[in-house]
């Protein structure tokens, strides 16, 4: 079924549902659904047709949710891009996808300025906060060398509404997905209406959502994440309350106000959401399921999870854009950050992380081995937007290379070690950085600490955590929280000597990808 019939359905299911909430806005289904119709054909009417690309530069807003399912219902493809990207980087998705028509709200302007070459269309989407289309199209056209710029209201009403797209093939493209990229350029990634519904269907299942669910819409829409809990969201008739920006005092309200049933975040808005000083009074009880994904929790991270929320499910979930879900873990209280089973839709394998390995050149039981995931999940991209040397480096055989490595206990339940390109080599031995994080994430006046390899003469590589510490626990100077914090790696039974820090470095924060992954390229770098 493509993503415009499965809008037709929830609205004649469900229609009084109340699906998005944004701020004031409240839509119900039966409102999504026409909003939808009826912006589809203000697109067409624009020129866009099946297949074709529509960028999205806007935050998580009922505008966003609206122009999605806009494309959904008229069987062009969304193509959500981040806001805080740099402009340049969006011009070159938009390029490079060939969108033909880029929406952007006001923390896009620039964005949007930065595409005049690669599009020819324009739409402004006016917002509560930031004000009306027809200033934000003033300001785009101002400087000149702009074309009209159309404004959101007037698509809205700029046809009759059209019909779903009823024989839209259900392999067609229904989103790109730029991937966070930290490594090179971002890549496009096609993700078919199929496999964006059966991505829905299993975070729905697999974060055990209740018919009418309600969701916390914070992890950006242009992240895969965001997108699946949008659509999982919408398989089970539940609402979507969106929070365009990230503030855990923010979070903790709405989630109260709305009676949040679910939360699926990324760590470190859970990190955010846990230690806000608001959160020892939160009013939190909605709150059942809790899931995370992009990085593994650290065991101290999910214990205060559990402290604040109490929640009956506690998820880790192992996926990526390409295939959106590998593996999950249903009880992280009783394994903090193990990764779990191969998902309802998944087949896996541990192989060795040579290049030039093949599917079956499988790893011994225990042996850390790269993850691989065949290519017949139901929720798996068919190859990279016109990227046959990534294709070429990770399909082999039928089967995705996600660069990652991992390994599985006594129990067959996988752990993920970490990427195959943050291994670092230290003294002739391998030291994964996730296994040091874990450790001195423990360590008293730590907030936030990453582990990389730096070019040591002695070493090879030397061990070195970046620590963010808590207020007030550098008062004594830095060399003596670094003597503090390598006293506790001594200390700890969990971490062989070799591989605790041999250098701290200190700072107050640490670079991230949008979904919160730690740039390790960047910490490298500098
Ligand atoms: P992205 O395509 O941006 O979602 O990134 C996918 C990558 O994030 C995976 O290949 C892993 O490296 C990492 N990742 C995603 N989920 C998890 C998880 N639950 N635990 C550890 N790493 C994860």
């Amino acid at each position: 079924m493509n993503l415009g019939l499965s809008l037709l359905y929830a609205a004649e299911r469900n229609p009084e549902a109340e699906a998005v909430v944004d701020g004031q806005a409240r839509l119900d289904y039966r409102s999504l659904q026409r909003a939808a119709a009826g912006l589809a054909a203000g697109l067409a009417a624009l020129g866009v047709g099946r297949g074709d690309r529509v960028a999205l530069v806007l935050k998580n807003r009922r505008q966003t949710v609206e122009l999605y399912w806009a494309c959904q219902w008229l069987g062009a493809v969304a193509v959500p891009l981040s806001w805080r990207a740099a402009a340049a980087d969006v011009a070159y998705c938009v390029a490079d996808s060939g969108a033909a028509v880029v929406a952007f709200e006001e923390v896009g302007l620039d964005h949007a300025r930065a595409c005049l070459e690669a599009a020819d269309r324009f739409v402004a989407v006016g917002t509560a906060d930031a004000g009306s289309s027809a200033a934000l199209a003033a300001r785009f056209c101002a400087d000149g060398g702009a074309p009209p710029c159309e404004l959101y209201e007037s698509l809205l009403i700029a046809g009759e509404a059209s019909g779903p797209p009823e024989g839209l093939d259900d392999r067609e493209a229904s989103i790109f997905l730029y991937t966070s990229g930290t490594t090179g350029r971002p890549k496009g990634v096609p993700r078919s209406h199929a496999a964006e519904r059966a991505g829905g269907l299993s975070q729905a299942l697999h974060q055990s959502y209740r018919p009418g669910e309600r969701t916390l819409g914070v992890m950006p829409l242009y992240h895969t994440m965001g997108i699946h809990t949008l659509l999982a969201t919408q398989v089970v008739g539940g609402c979507y309350v969106c929070q365009p920006d990230w503030s855990p005092a923010v979070a903790l309200d709405l989630i109260a106000a709305e009676r949040i049933g679910s939360l699926y975040l990324a760590p470190t808005l859970f990190h955010d959401l846990v230690h806000s000083p608001q959160a020892a009074t939160a009013e939190v009880p909605s709150v059942r399921s809790l899931a995370y994904a992009g990085a593994a929790m650290t065991s101290a991270l999910v214990e205060r999870c559990v402290e604040v929320f109490a929640p009956e499910v506690f998820v880790n979930h192992y996926g990526s854009t390409e295939i959106y879900t590998y593996s999950v873990d249903f009880d992280q209280r009783a394994a903090p950050g193990c990764a779990g089973r191969p998902a309802t839709n998944a087949r896996l394998r541990l192989v060795r992380p040579e290049p030039g390995a093949g599917p079956d050149d499988e790893v011994e039981p225990g042996e850390t081995g790269e993850i691989i995931c065949h290519l017949s999940s139901d929720e798996a991209f068919c190859g990279y937007w016109n990227r046959p040397g990534a294709d070429a480096e990770t399909i082999r055989c039928g089967w995705y290379f996600t660069g990652d490595l991992g390994r599985l206990d006594e129990d067959g339940a996988l752990w993920i070690v970490g990427r195959i390109d943050d291994m670092i080599i230290s003294g002739g031995e391998n030291v994964h950085p996730l296994e040091v994080e874990d450790v001195l994430e423990r360590a008293p006046g730590v907030r936030e600490v990453a582990v990389v390899g730096l070019a040591d003469d002695r070493w090879g590589q030397a061990v070195t955590a970046f620590v963010v510490l808590e207020d007030g626990a550098a008062e004594a100077g830095e060399e003596a929280a670094a003597a503090g914090l390598d006293a506790y790696c001594l200390a700890s039974a969990e971490l062989a000597r070799f591989k605790r820090p041999r250098r701290y470095q200190f700072s107050d924060s640490l670079p991230k990808s949008p979904s919160g992954k730690i740039l390790r390229r960047l910490l490298r770098e500098e």
